[in-house]
C-alpha cells in the first residue's frame, strides 16, 4: 500500500527505533517506581481497537511482519481478514468491538520488537501536555489501577514521545513526497503488508 524506497525509509526507521527505546525506557522506570506488572492479564489490551496513525509505524510494523515465517504470515492474514469480517459484523449490531489482534499468538506479541507505539505506551496512567490548553490526564488501564490501588500517581508525560513521533512522520511525509494521511488497525494493515 505504502511504496516507498528501502534507502529512502531507512534513516526514518532509524529514527523510530531510537524513540521506541526512549519509550520503552521511560514505561520500564515508571512501571518501576509502581512496582506495575503487565502480565497475565484477563482484559488484555490486545483486545482493544487501536488506530494507528503515521506511515513510519506501518514501514517498521511491516519490516517485523516479514521476519516471520511465510507459514505465520498466511496465518496472521486469515486471521486479520477473520478480525476485519467480525468488525463489521459488530459494528452492525452496535455492539462493542473487543477482537484479539491478528498478531497476538497465544498471549504474545509476534512482531513484539516492532509493536506500534500505543501497545508500547498503554498501561500506566500518563499526562498530555497540548499547548494552549489544560494538561490532560489518561487513568491507566484496569490492571494497572488495581495494582496501583492507593500509591501517589507518578508523572508519566507522553507528550514528547507524540511530539518526536509527529516529527519523523513529517519529515518522512515531505522526504518521500506523500500527501494521504493514515488511519488503520493492526487488521487493517496486516492485510496489506
Ligand atoms: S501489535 Fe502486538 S502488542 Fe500490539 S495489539 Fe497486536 S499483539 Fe498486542
Amino acid at each position: 500500500m505504502i511504496a516507498i524506497p528501502d534507502q529512502v525509509a531507512a534513516p526514518f526507521l532509524e529514527k523510530l527505533q531510537k524513540l521506541y527505546a526512549d519509550m520503552d525506557a521511560a514505561y520500564g522506570t515508571v512501571a518501576e517506581g509502581y512496582g506495575f506488572h503487565c502480565t497475565g492479564c484477563v482484559d488484555n489490551c490486545c483486545l482493544t481497537r487501536f488506530y494507528h496513525h503515521t506511515h513510519i509505524e506501518y514501514l517498521y510494523l511491516r519490516q517485523g511482519f516479514h521476519h516471520l515465517t511465510q507459514g505465520l504470515r498466511r496465518k496472521v492474514r486469515q486471521r486479520a481478514a477473520e478480525v476485519r469480517r467480525e468488525t463489521a459484523a459488530l459494528e452492525k449490531t452496535g455492539g462493542p468491538v473487543r477482537l484479539m489482534c491478528p498478531l497476538n499468538a497465544e498471549g504474545l506479541c509476534l512482531v513484539y520488537p516492532h509493536r506500534p507505539m500505543i501497545c508500547r505506551l498503554h498501561g500506566p496512567a500518563h499526562e498530555l501536555h497540548r499547548p494552549g490548553r489544560a494538561v490532560g490526564y489518561g487513568p491507566g488501564c484496569d490492571a494497572f489501577t488495581r495494582q496501583t490501588e492507593g500509591k501517589a500517581y507518578l508523572p508519566f508525560d507522553r507528550t514528547p514521545f507524540y511530539m518526536e513521533m509527529a516529527r519523523i512522520e513529517a519529515e518522512l511525509k515531505q522526504t518521500a513526497d506523500i500527501t494521504q494521511r493514515i488511519k488503520m488497525t493492526i487488521a487493517e494493515m496486516v492485510e496489506t503488508l
